[in-house]
């Protein structure tokens, strides 16, 4: 096992922990380790919300949840010799769950996928499903299976949801100017366009007085993919991935967390993963002048990983740039496209027996692939959804005999 250079105690929040880590992006957040180019270590993560979810049978604590210190990550790790323009090699060498141990907390031998209220977090199709529903899985080695979606079980694409460099403070301001400015588009909008810096909750490492009011008053929240990288969501993060971060600081100041057991593409639910706390293993690396010798302006660039579930047959879901119940067409637009493959993926799964909470759920976390199919046929966008039929323990393969509908139960509900 390589050195742990970031520790978390599960039983403790991650304010409580020896070293705490952060949850906004902001340059002053000090390096909580330091590693050499070339080394090889181990970051220990606190599920995102730092444990406010629990192993039950009630959306409760998803409906109620405080998203305020969301998310919990563990870092800064500081990169010796990494200066800006530098592109950070970061090698994904293993992740789980938290080893060896069973408890309380996710990712301790079981996760939990969320669909959050429409009036607190919201998520891809939170007009359809405005209230909060959750779904416990359990880990059987690499593969879950839910009390609350019987029927199936998968190998997970596990990765990390969230990682990042940290933003110069020029970045930082400019990301800050252009939230606010569509935040200031429909600024009563529910669930929000953007989320403001926001001083209750703010952790940012050892930090206390102006120091941390500043951060608190400055950092940006850590829902959006940025520059910096960020949450990304993507699920070929898993092992055997390199991600290629832009260094914008001194030292790269490398954080994250949020691991995920597994994911569909697109994450649909908002906390459509299935989340859990655990452990990764990273090497890391430096290209010096990266940035401009590779032409990586923006965005961090990656090779996916090289361990996935293999599956190998699908029922494809597709959608287009219409909303049919209004017939109104938008033009070319890919995001209400792939909600419609959603929509007929769902419906679909209810000709089985499932809620249409359930199939939700599921879609955010089984291994689905999400498709930008078509941007060009004027005036519709196509997406499409591809779900592996090898899941379900029973044949959802369109045939003539019609589908095998049974008692498939419900997933956990607020009160
Ligand atoms: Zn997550």
């Amino acid at each position: 096992m390589p050195e742990v250079v970031f520790s978390v105690d599960q039983a403790r929040s991650m304010r409580d922990q020896n070293v705490p880590g952060h949850n906004r992006w902001h340059p002053d957040i000090p390096a909580a380790a330091t590693v050499r180019p070339g080394a090889e270590f181990r970051v220990e993560c606190r599920e995102w919300t730092d444990g406010q979810i629990g192993n039950n049978d009630s959306a409760n604590d998803v409906r109620d949840v405080d998203l305020q210190p969301c998310h919990m990550l563990s870092g800064p790790i500081a990169v010796e010799g990494a200066e800006p323009g530098d592109l950070l090699v970061v090698d994904i060498l293993d992740l789980g769950p938290v080893p060896q141990e069973t408890g309380p907390k996710p990712g301790q031998g079981w996760g939990y996928t969320g669909i959050f209220a429409k009036q607190n977090g919201g998520g891809f199709l939170t007009d359809y499903y405005p209230d909060a529903y959750k779904a416990i899985w359990d880990f059987h080695g690499q593969q879950a299976t839910s009390r609350h979606i019987p029927g199936v079980r998968f190998t997970g694409i596990t990765h990390p949801g969230l990682f990042g460099t940290a933003p110069s403070a020029e970045l930082l301001a400019k990301w800050n100017a252009r939230e606010q400015a569509l935040i200031d588009t429909d600024p009563t909008r529910v669930p929000p366009l953007a989320l403001p810096p926001l001083e209750p909750g703010t952790l940012a490492g050892p930090l206390t007085g102006d120091a941390l009011a500043k951060v608190a008053a400055e950092g940006a929240r850590t829902v959006p993919p940025r520059e910096n990288g960020g949450n990304h969501d993507i699920k070929n993060f898993t092992r055997g991935a390199r991600v290629f971060y832009p260094v914008h600081v001194a030292g790269g100041l490398l954080s994250g967390g949020d691991l995920h057991f597994s994911q569909g593409d697109g994450e649909i639910t908002f906390c459509g993963a299935i989340e859990m706390g655990g452990f990764i293993d990273f090497h890391v690396d430096l290209i010096k002048g990266g940035m401009e010798k590779y032409g990586v302006t923006t965005n961090p660039i990656f090779m996916p990983g090289n361990v996935e579930p293999r599956y190998s047959e699908f029922v494809s879901f597709i959608g287009i740039s219409v909303d049919h119940d209004t017939n109104t067409n938008y033009y070319n637009d890919a995001t209400i496209a792939y909600r419609n493959a959603c929509l007929n993926a769902i419906e679909y799964l209810k000709t089985f027996g499932y809620s249409g909470e359930q199939a939700y759920l599921l879609l955010g976390a089984a291994p689905i692939e999400g498709r930008v199919s078509g941007v060009v046929d004027i005036p519709n966008a196509c997406c499409s959804l591809y779900l592996p039929t090898e899941i379900f323990d029973f044949d959802i393969r369109p045939t003539a005999d019609g589908p095998r509908r049974a008692d498939r139960g419900q997933c956990a509900v607020s009160s």
